[in-house]
This record gives C-alpha cells, sequence and structure tokens, in this order.
C-alpha cells in the first residue's frame, strides 16, 4: 500500500521508523529484536536504508596497495522483503544515485518488483568517505530527479537502454528528502524549494524531512512551500538527543542547529544517561506540540535510538 494511503487513512498521527541494514556478514537479528520494540506501537510502514559502496585499500605488504571497491552495509532489497514478509508491515527501501550505475538500479528496481515491494524513497544518497564533494558514478545519477526519470519510465514499461518490458506490475510510488534548514549544498532556501518543487512535479508523493529539534523551522519550512504551490505532506523525522558528544556531531553531520534551551539542558547533565532523559523529554515536547499542529505522521531515526524512542512513544501514542 501506497505510504499516502497509509499515513492519510490513519485517524491519529502515524508511526514510521527507518533501520539500517547489518554490516556484511551479520545476521538480521539485532534489527529484529529492534523492529519487536517498536512494533507494538503499530509502525505504518518502515524505512530500509541504502549506503553506497566505498573504496578501501589492502597493503599488498611490498609497497603496494590493492584498490578493492567494499558494500559494508549490502542487503537493503533482502532486508525489506524479509521484514515485509515476517511482519506484514509496508517496507519503504531507499533507493540512491550515489554508488549505483543505471544499470545496477534497473536491477535494484526488478528485484523489488517480483518482491512486491513498491514504495520507495528516492535519494541522491551521501558523498563516498574520500570524496569532498559528491561525484556521480559513470552512467549514474548527480540528482535525486534523474533517478525519479528512470523510476517513472520503469513505471511505463521501459528500461534505461530503451526496450520495452514485456510485463508491467504495480507501479512504484515514492517520497523524497527535504530540509527545514536548507540542504547543506544549496545556495539558499528558495532555490532548495525550488529544486523540491521540481521533484514533486517529476511525481513525489510526499517528503520526509532531515531531522531537526526546532520545531519552529519544521513550521516556517512547511508554510514557505506551502507558498511556493507545495501540496504533499511533509513528514517531520526526529531523532532524539542522546549523548553530550552530538552537540557538536549533529550539526557537523546533518548541517542542523540545535536550540539553545536543549544546548543548556544537555551541558548541565553530568553524564550520558542523563542526556539521555533530556533528549527523551525534549522529543515527546516536540511530538507533542508537531501532534497539535496536525502532522499526519511523524518519522522517526531509529538507529541507535531505539530505547528512547521506545520511551518517547509510550507517552505520545
Ligand atoms: P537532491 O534532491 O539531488 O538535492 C541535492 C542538492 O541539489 C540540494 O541542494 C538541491 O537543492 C539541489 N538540487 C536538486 N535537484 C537539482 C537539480 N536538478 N539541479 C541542480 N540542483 C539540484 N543518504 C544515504 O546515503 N542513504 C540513505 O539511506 C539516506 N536516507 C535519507 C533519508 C532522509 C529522509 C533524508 C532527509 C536524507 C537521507 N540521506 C541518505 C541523505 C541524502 O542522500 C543527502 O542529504 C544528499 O546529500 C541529498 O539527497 P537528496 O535526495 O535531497 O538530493
Amino acid at each position: 500500500m501506497r505510504v499516502t494511503d497509509l499515513i492519510q487513512k490513519n485517524e491519529q498521527t502515524a508511526f514510521s521508523f527507518e533501520i539500517l541494514p547489518p554490516l556484511k556478514g551479520t545476521g538480521i537479528e539485532k534489527l529484529c529484536k529492534d523492529i519487536e520494540a517498536l512494533k507494538e506501537f503499530d509502525p505504518k510502514y518502515i524505512n530500509i536504508t541504502t549506503h553506497r559502496s566505498e573504496y578501501v585499500y589492502k597493503d599488498l605488504g611490498d609497497g603496494m596497495f590493492q584498490r578493492n571497491r567494499l558494500r559494508r552495509r549490502p542487503g537493503t532489497v533482502a532486508v525489506a522483503a524479509a521484514i515485509q514478509n515476517r511482519y506484514n508491515i509496508t517496507t519503504v527501501p531507499h533507493i540512491l544515485c550515489s554508488g549505483f550505475t543505471r544499470e545496477e538500479t534497473e536491477y535494484v528496481l526488478l528485484d523489488l518488483q517480483f518482491l512486491g515491494i513498491t514504495d520507495l524513497l528516492v535519494l541522491r544518497g551521501d558523498k563516498a568517505k574520500h570524496e569532498s564533494s559528491f561525484t556521480a558514478e559513470e552512467n549514474g545519477y548527480v540528482h535525486a530527479i534523474e533517478l525519479q526519470e528512470q523510476i517513472n519510465n520503469f513505471n511505463k514499461g521501459i528500461f534505461v537502454d530503451g526496450s520495452e518490458m514485456k510485463v508491467t506490475n504495480t507501479p512504484f510510488s515514492y517520497g523524497v528528502a527535504c530540509y527545514p534548514e536548507k540542504h547543506e549544498e544549496s545556495p539558499n532556501m528558495d532555490q532548495d524549494i525550488y529544486w523540491l518543487k521540481k521533484k514533486v512535479e517529476a511525481g513525489a508523493e510526499y517528503a520526509v524531512t532531515q531531522l531537526f529539534y526546532d520545531n519552529q523551522k519544521y513550521f516556517e519550512f512547511v508554510d514557505k512551500v506551502k507558498q511556493a504551490g507545495i501540496n504533499i505532506p511533509i513528514i517531520p523525522g526526529i531523532k532524539p538527543f542522546k549523548r553530550a558528544s552530538q552537540l557538536s556531531m549533529i550539526p557537523k553531520t546533518f548541517k542542523v542547529d540545535l536550540p539553545d534551551d536543549l544546548t543548556q539542558a544537555v551541558l548541565n547533565c553530568d553524564n550520558d544517561a542523563a542526556v539521555q532523559q533530556v533528549g527523551v523529554e525534549w522529543c515527546i515536547d516536540q511530538c507533542r506540540e508537531l501532534m497539535a499542529h496536525g502532522v499526519p505522521s511523524i518519522h522517526f531515526y531509529s538507529i541507535g535510538a531505539v530505547d528512547s524512542i521506545r520511551e518517547v512513544a509510550k507517552t505520545i501514542y
């Protein structure tokens, strides 16, 4: 079922979360434990992140190094299928430009189609660790909107080489990312919203935000987006604050500001157990205010935060 249907037919604010595929060579058990810890809150769907391959250098011992391509977290498609079958919950795999050629994307789409997984989150993806700025694969894409075009063509029964598909099944539907504090590479908010509008015109049915800790930024963003003529659900992406080290890590990694009240409360804590409690309370307040504003759904970034999300969800749902 499409994400927009799942969140709109819900009377109360829908709950969803995202998970990270396990490291190569480790099992799915830890992931299932996390899902079971959050299942009682009736997730309408579960997102599965995707991670590009990286280059690693093997020391050959003779002064030479061998360059190998390594995908540390493979298995988004398999994890999505395993979870959808095991829990009967819609899964939403992330599909990236980053690290994928058009042909590789086509095989991912074919596998998903065979498995009956038709909801996607379409993203450019992060740059490779060794890159200072994002570089597309040869025969890959620079922006999420180009990937949307490939998916739209696939839905029409057209492969990347222009040949036609004999059988077309349920078409893919998809959402995209958006940034209440602006994407780091965008020169200004208006430009970022301009490109979001293009992604909506190309077929995005909803957008999920980058995490944020200041609801005012989300409300202002939603107002601007509406003024620009964008009328899709803007799903807030939320992550409970957990450790003092995140005071510098979160702004650096996600290019978002932390409100001063939250920062001061964290600085007053003696240890990370106290920080976690501050984070849970902040998150509860954030979610309650978002719910009071009638957001259709709250999407939780659960990586490393399942225990906090349980505390939050127990209070707000
Ligand atoms: P784009 O839509 O391509 O936008 C990137 C920048 O280019 C923006 O500044 C935009 O304004 C601009 N822009 C867009 N289109 C054009 C155009 N046609 N011409 C010129 N400029 C343009 N990363 C991962 O690697 N794996 C994940 O699983 C993952 N999940 C995510 C989930 C969510 C909800 C979010 C918010 C982010 C996620 N990311 C993930 C990170 C994301 O891939 C990065 O933020 C990436 O830098 C941008 O992705 P995008 O899809 O917004 O890119």
